[in-house]
C-alpha cells in the first residue's frame, strides 16, 4: 500500500471531523490506564486521581481541583458551588453551559441563566453583562456569577478581554466561572502560559476528552473551599467514583503528552479553510483567532448530499447549512488533504 494511503473497512477507519471527542486512546494512553495503581477515590484514597488533581491544579495555578466524569458535570459543579437557590449567572445564549447541558444549573441547582449573545470574537460585551445584572430588590433574581467559555466556538479569547472581565466582576461582586473545555487550544494558539488564561477566574472546568485525547473525564480547578464543595456536589450528582485511577491515567498522559502537539491540530484546520476556500460554492469562516474547527456553509439543500457523499467516501462531518468541522489526534495532515480533495470532487 502506497504511504498515506488507507482502506477503510469500518468506522474506526473514517475520518470523523464532527467533534474533537471522537478522538480513541493511543496505544500508549492505554498502557498507562492498565498500569494506574489505584484505590478509592470516594474514599480520597485513589492514588492516580489525587495525583491527576493535583498536577491540573499546579498546572492552573489553582489551590485545588477535582476530577468528574464529564465537562458538562464540573460545569454544573462550579455553578452549584458559587451559586444557590433563586441566584442568577450570566452567560452566553449559545454557550455549553446554557445550551448543551440540558438546563443542568435550573433543572438541579434552581439557578436561573441570563443568556445575553456573544460577539462576533466569543466575548459577552461587559455594557451588556451590566445592563443584564439585576438590582438589589425582590422583584429579582440575586446576579452571582459571569460564565464565559474559551475557546468559544473554537475562538481564542483575547488575553486583556479576561483581565477586564476579571476587574469588571470584582466591581460588581460577581464570581467569574470559564468553561474551559478547550483551554488548552486558546493558551497554545496564543502562545501564552495557561495561567495567563486561568490566572483570571475563580473556577475553570477543563476537559480531557476533547483535543487532549483521553476517553472519558473532565476537572473543576478553584480554590480549596470551592473545590471542598464541588467535592459534596459530585457525590449527590452520582460522579464519585471508585477506582478511577484506571481514568485518571490516561488524564495525565493527556496533559503530560498531547497539549503541545494542539497546534498541529490548528495548523491542519488552517490548510483545510484554506483548501476550501477555493471552492466557489462554499463560504468557508476561519477567523484569525480561530484554533481547531472550520464553520463551512453551503446552499440550502447542499449540505445533506455532501454529507451523504462524503460518508461514502470515508469521511464523517454533521449535517446542516452551517457544518463545524472539527481537526484533532486522530486527523493528521494527509487527512485533511484528502477531506479536501473529496469536498472539491463532490463540488465538480
Ligand atoms: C464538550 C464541552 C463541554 C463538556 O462536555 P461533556 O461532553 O459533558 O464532557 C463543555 N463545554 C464545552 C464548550 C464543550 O465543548
Amino acid at each position: 500500500m502506497k504511504a498515506g494511503t488507507r482502506v477503510r473497512k469500518n468506522s474506526e477507519d473514517m475520518i470523523d471531523l464532527r467533534s474533537d471527542t471522537v478522538t480513541r486512546p493511543t496505544a500508549a494512553m492505554r498502557k498507562a490506564m492498565a498500569a494506574a495503581e489505584v484505590g478509592d477515590d470516594v474514599y480520597g484514597e485513589d492514588p492516580t486521581v489525587n495525583r491527576l488533581e493535583q498536577l491540573a491544579a499546579s498546572m492552573l495555578g489553582t489551590e485545588a481541583a477535582i476530577f468528574a466524569p464529564s465537562g458538562t458535570q464540573t460545569n454544573l459543579l462550579a455553578l452549584l458551588s458559587h451559586c444557590a437557590r433563586g441566584d442568577e449567572y450570566i452567560v452566553g445564549q449559545s454557550a455549553h453551559t446554557y445550551r448543551f447541558e440540558g438546563g443542568g444549573a435550573a433543572v438541579l441547582g434552581s439557578i436561573q441563566p441570563q443568556p445575553l449573545d456573544f460577539e462576533r470574537d466569543g466575548t459577552l460585551h461587559l455594557d451588556k453583562v451590566k445592563a443584564a445584572i439585576k438590582p438589589d430588590d425582590v422583584h429579582f433574581a440575586r446576579t452571582r456569577l459571569l460564565c464565559l467559555e474559551n475557546t468559544q466556538g473554537g475562538l481564542a479569547l483575547p488575553i486583556d478581554y479576561l483581565g477586564k472581565a476579571r476587574a469588571f466582576t470584582q466591581t460588581h461582586h460577581l464570581k467569574l466561572h470559564l468553561d474551559g473545555a478547550r483551554i488548552f487550544n486558546a493558551a497554545v494558539k496564543l502562545q501564552v502560559p495557561v495561567t495567563s488564561i486561568s490566572r483570571h477566574f475563580d473556577s475553570i472546568s477543563v476537559c480531557l476528552s476533547k483535543g487532549l485525547g483521553a476517553p472519558v473525564g473532565s476537572l473543576l480547578c478553584a480554590s480549596k473551599v470551592v473545590i471542598q464543595s464541588a467535592r459534596r456536589w459530585r457525590k449527590v450528582l452520582g460522579g464519585g467514583m471508585r477506582q478511577a485511577g484506571i481514568l485518571a491515567a490516561a488524564g495525565i498522559y493527556a496533559l503530560e503528552n498531547n497539549i503541545k502537539r494542539l497546534a498541529e491540530d490548528h495548523d491542519n484546520a488552517a490548510l483545510l479553510a484554506r483548501e476550501l476556500e477555493t471552492i466557489d460554492e462554499l463560504n468557508i469562516d476561519y477567523a484569525a483567532a480561530q484554533t481547531n474547527m472550520v464553520f463551512m456553509e453551503s446552499a440550502e439543500g447542499v449540505s445533506e448530499r455532501l454529507r451523504s457523499y462524503l460518508k461514502e467516501n470515508g469521511f464523517i462531518i454533521n449535517n446542516g447549512p452551517r457544518v463545524r468541522l472539527v481537526t484533532h489526534l486522530d486527523v493528521s495532515r494527509d487527512d485533511i488533504l484528502r477531506t479536501a480533495a473529496a469536498i472539491k470532487n463532490f463540488f465538480k
